[in-house]
């Protein structure tokens, strides 16, 4: 079992928000409750907030406690983001005039174009 499969059962398992995006895990920090990032094949997370770290074991144990900390808190997920941005434009789309359902389309169009782009930046 890779240590990737692990750490990614691990989130799901214990319902933690998380999105994955190899090979680093974005997950809500337990101290802070921000995002923090880890290295999915490494099995260690840090912090940039509140300069938090550790690895999948202390993330472990923390769960088995009954003080799991903010690993419940929600962080910002672009992927869900995208597509509840783009539910919405469709839903105002079918309830506009012909005029603005071009101009929603135009909108639709451009929200894709920068989210192709701003996903395959480099972090
Ligand atoms: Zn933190």
């Amino acid at each position: 079992m890779s240590t990737e499969y692990v750490a990614l059962s691990f989130f799901k398992t214990n319902k933690i928000d998380y999105y994955y995006k190899k090979p680093i895990i974005t997950f809500p920090c337990p101290d802070c409750g921000k995002e923090a990032k880890m290295n999915a094949f490494e099995a260690t997370w840090s912090c940039n907030a509140c300069f938090a770290r550790g690895t999948l074991v202390s993330l472990i144990k923390l769960t088995t406690s009954s003080h799991s900390g903010k690993l419940t808190e929600s962080i910002y997920n672009p992927g869900k983001e995208i597509l509840d941005i783009r539910r919405l434009l469709q839903e105002v789309k079918r309830s506009s005039s012909e005029r603005n359902q071009k101009l929603i389309e135009k909108a639709y169009n451009k929200t894709n174009a920068l989210y192709s782009y701003l996903k395959t930046e480099p972090e």
